[in-house]
């Protein structure tokens, strides 16, 4: 139990990558995020920075008409920061230089009292959890606080006694370290919370059993694809596979014996394919691969690439080998095919000719001939 707590403290300070998109996902929300906090609330709060010389005027009267202006002057400056364009940095970079512009203007304030960081330095130091939000690597929290933290001890060292000194630097030390933590925790329910996204995410778009795209997903990317296609006038083919008497798999070996053959069709299609290509699981043994830039002679080849290979495949099972084949239907885009429903029917009717022409063959749906069968060769 005490591994297990370390290995989640070490994850909460170190965390480990998440995968790409999810690592992009995540930073984009948190740049979203900083530009609404950096848009909404920081004026705000530099509202509230300007507000506090009233503070000031209960510490020291006297020097209220040092303190208003130093306020109003870092204040100003913040604004900057405030919509992007202004200055060349992104959202979360806007935020640090927001809260250094803030802490400014408070320890500087502070500075300018007397006494002002022995009643202020509860203030100063508040500042430093605001960084625990607007920031998620060690990198840009060290950045965001050292800054504000140079500039107190050099204000501090001239205005504090030492023993005092020593006191407040601790006391600022502490607050950094726990924001850092708190830093961490909420970084990594962040990225716990990202990881459960993908998972989500993954499991919405692809089929459980295969791995493989599922129909929904494969319909999405097929309008992409089309609408591309279209644009550009480019080619852009589709085959659809269906496993041969594949019932009787089922019903000599068994279904689960059924389930390992989909899967050995599916690793062999994902070994097959470029990665421009898009496979997926159309149904219960009926795959749908859509093959971007791919003319009828190439789409062909494939196809008939596909066919082979599972002729090839040999499952084992306690029955003895499983040998498959698979009829596949061949369609090629044009402009008088109106949505993808109407593309992919020219590809099942290739596979309904194929089915009826004796099985284990590639069928082009332009004319429907066998382009190569098993029973030609
Ligand atoms: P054909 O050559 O005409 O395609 O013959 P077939 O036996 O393959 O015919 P059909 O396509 O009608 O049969 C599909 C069978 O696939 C029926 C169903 O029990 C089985 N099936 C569907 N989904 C799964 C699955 O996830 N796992 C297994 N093991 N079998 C499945
Ligand atoms: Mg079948
Ligand atoms: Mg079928």
């Amino acid at each position: 139990m005490l591994t297990g707590s370390c290995w989640v403290l070490l994850d909460i300070l170190n965390p480990s990558p998440l995968p790409p998109d999810a690592e992009r996902r995540l930073r984009d929300k948190h740049e979203t995020l900083m530009a609404l906090l950096a848009s909404a609330v920081a004026p705000m709060l530099g509202a509230l920075v300007i507000l506090f010389v009233v503070w000031d005027y209960f510490v020291d009267p006297t020097r209220v008409a040092w303190t208003l202006p130093v306020r109003i002057a870092f204040v100003a400056l913040s604004a900057l920061g405030y919509r992007p364009g202004v200055l060349p940095l992104g959202a979360s970079a806007r935020c640090i230089y927001i809260h250094w512009m803030f802490s400014a203007a408070i320890i500087l304030s502070d500075f300018l009292l007397t006494d002002g960081f022995r009643y202020g330095l509860v203030g100063v130091v508040a500042g430093v959890f605001f960084v625990s939000l607007i920031t998620q690597t060690t990198r840009g929290f060290l950045l965001a606080v050292s800054a504000p933290f140079a500039l107190f001890v050099a204000c501090a060292a001239v205005d504090r006694p030492l023993p005092e000194l020593a006191n407040d630097i601790v006391f600022y030390l502490l607050a950094m370290a726990i924001a850092f933590v708190l830093m961490a925790m909420i970084r990594y329910l962040r990225r716990s919370e990202a990881l459960l996204e993908e998972e989500l995410m993954r499991q919405a778009t692809h089929d459980s059993l295969t791995g493989l795209l599922n129909r929904g997903r494969l319909n999405e990317l097929a309008a992409r694809e089309m609408a591309l296609a279209r644009r550009h006038g480019r080619p852009l083919a589709v085959l659809m596979l269906d496993i041969d008497r594949f019932k009787l798999v089922n019903d000599t070996y068994g279904h689960d014996v059924g389930d390992m053959v989909i899967r050995r069709l599916a690793d062999a299609c994902r070994e097959q394919m470029r990665t421009v290509d898009h496979v997926g699981r159309f149904g219960g043994e009926e795959f749908v691969c859509i093959l971007p830039e791919t003319d009828q002679s190439a789409a062909l080849a494939c196809a008939e690439r596909l066919r082979q290979v599972m002729e090839r495949q040999r499952v084992e099972s306690a029955r003895g080998e499983v040998r498959f084949t698979v009829s596949i239907g061949v369609a090629l885009y044009d402009s008088a095919h109106g949505d993808w429903d109407a593309l992919l029917k020219d590809a099942d009717t290739a596979l309904y000719r194929a089915k009826q022409s004796g099985r284990n063959r590639v069928m082009l749906a332009d004319d429907c001939l066998p382009v190569c069968a098993e029973a030609d060769r």
